[in-house]
């Protein structure tokens, strides 16, 4: 492993990391584990999005609103996960102008040495300008969760650890005494593949014991007691519209700045030229319908990085509810970082049974 894709894992790590503080409203840790970061990683704008957020909810309204700024100050590249930051930190900055009831100008005049403080590790503008490479929070957002290996859970794959696809299971599998990754949707009666073309394996013969209720045979084992498969079932079509409703958003959010691009270019076409005839004139960029238009406005856009939003009632509600119901614990991976939810499918179907 390179020294940098190693480094990037590591923030990939202490990023997870500072999300579950402020999961758990640990601020203080949150921030100074964001600090940690961005000492390595001065250029991290998702980070410092998160340091802000945190010193916001702790009550340093000055660094948050420097945090805020700073990342205001780079200009986001469209189509990407920046714009997003770009709103929420916009977002952000003015609740704590609110507060403060005074603006960034005028505590960089009366404040300077405070200001200069709270910016530590301080951002290169240099730095990040001539950085050819993708910037890692880019990196992170956009990378793909790895497709579970079809031969691992067939026949074997003889790649081991050189192979590109996961062998890991996965939140649409459930790992069997083989090892191999038994496909959830085929033991919820849902999967649209045979079991020759499924990635996974249908195979039920090796489930873990905990699922077999009893060891008297006549009696229905988890996977082919009705009443269970079914509230599995729920579960999983619950966890799955809520999924779906997330990457709408996000799509939606993505398709937005992709039409004010668009237009952007569009007009500066037009201004070049007037008699050619206008590029692709747009059926296909209307945007999809507001089927989800949301309770609260400022939803659609910062859904994604709301990581936990005072204004969002959805978000709290599945707060509140963790501890209480399996459902919970099960949909709570909705997060593109979440590799490991089948443990948390696991302790929902031992909720379940007992
Ligand atoms: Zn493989
Ligand atoms: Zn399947």
């Amino acid at each position: 492993m390179s020294s940098s894709s190693k480094g990037s894992h590591l923030i990939r790590y202490y990023s997870k990391l500072i999300e579950v503080y402020i999961q758990l409203s640990l601020y203080e840790e949150a921030e100074a584990t964001a600090t940690r970061v961005l000492t390595v990683d001065p250029s991290n704008l998702t980070v410092r999005l998160k340091r802000g957020h945190s010193r916001r909810r702790i009550g340093h309204y000055v660094g948050a609103l420097v945090d805020f700024e700073t990342v205001l100050s780079i200009p986001p590249k469209l189509d990407t996960a920046q714009v997003l930051h770009h709103d929420e930190a916009l977002r952000q900055r003015d609740i704590v102008i609110n507060t403060l009831g005074c603006s960034y100008a005028e505590l960089t005049r009366t404040h300077p040495i405070k200001i200069e403080e709270y910016n530590r590790p301080a951002l290169s503008h240099i730095s990040l300008t001539s950085n050819e490479e993708k910037p890692i929070t880019q990196v992170f957002l956009d990378e793909p969760l790895p497709t579970n290996c079809r031969f691992y859970n067939h026949l074997g794959c003889r790649r081991g650890k050189k192979c590109l696809f996961s062998h890991a299971p996965d939140t649409r599998s459930i790992r069997d005494d083989l090892g191999k990754n038994v496909c959830l949707y085929h033991l919820i009666g849902k999967c649209k593949w045979d079991s020759f073309s499924c990635i996974y394996s249908h195979s039920k013969d090796n489930l873990p014991s905990e699922y077999i209720i009893d060891e008297d045979t006549s009696k229905p084992s988890w996977w082919t007691d009705s009443a269970r498969v079914k509230v599995v079932r729920e579960l999983v079509e619950q966890r799955d519209a809520r999924r779906k409703k997330i990457h709408e958003q996000s799509e939606r959010a993505r398709q937005q700045n992709t039409d004010r691009n668009k237009s952007k270019k569009k007009k500066k076409k037009k201004n070049d030229s007037d008699d050619k005839p206008p590029p692709n004139a747009s059926p296909d960029k209307v945007p999809p319908p507001d089927s989800f238009s949301s309770t609260n406005s400022n939803c659609d856009e910062t859904l994604v990085f709301d990581w936990e939003s005072e204004s969002n009632s959805d978000e709290e509600l599945e707060f509140e509810d963790v501890e209480s119901t399996s459902s919970d614990i099960l949909s709570y991976g909705n997060k593109p970082w979440e590799h490991e939810e089948d443990k948390a499918l696991v302790v929902a179907l031992d909720d379940l049974h007992t």
